[in-house]
């Protein structure tokens, strides 16, 4: 199954209140930035431009995986959703 296949098969709850919060100042010194390569659902987007990162945390898929590759802890919060929030994975 790839990540295409598993958000026809997921569903959201989205909470106004994001369960994951960045310092994006943080970001700016950051010369890995792992979490745009490895998010698989591309919720960290890297401007170069306007040397910004841009977060979205309504597709997230809860799996932790910025939370590791985060070598600079960019983080101000970073929790899973509140009760009855978040993604939803239906098994086929
Ligand atoms: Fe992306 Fe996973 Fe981090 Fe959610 S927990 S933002 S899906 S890497």
């Amino acid at each position: 199954i790839n990540v295409d296949e598993i958000f026809d098969v997921t569903s959201f709850n989205i909470d106004r209140e994001p369960h994951i919060v960045l310092d994006p100042q943080v970001c700016v010194g950051c010369d890995q930035r792992g979490c745009t390569n490895s998010c698989p659902a591309r919720c960290y987007t890297w401007s170069e431009e306007d040397q910004k990162m841009t977060f979205v945390h309504d597709g997230c898929l809860e799996c932790g995986t910025c939370y590791v590759v985060c070598h600079r802890n960019a983080f101000t919060r970073w929790t899973y959703p509140r009760g009855g929030f978040g993604v939803s994975f239906r098994m086929t």
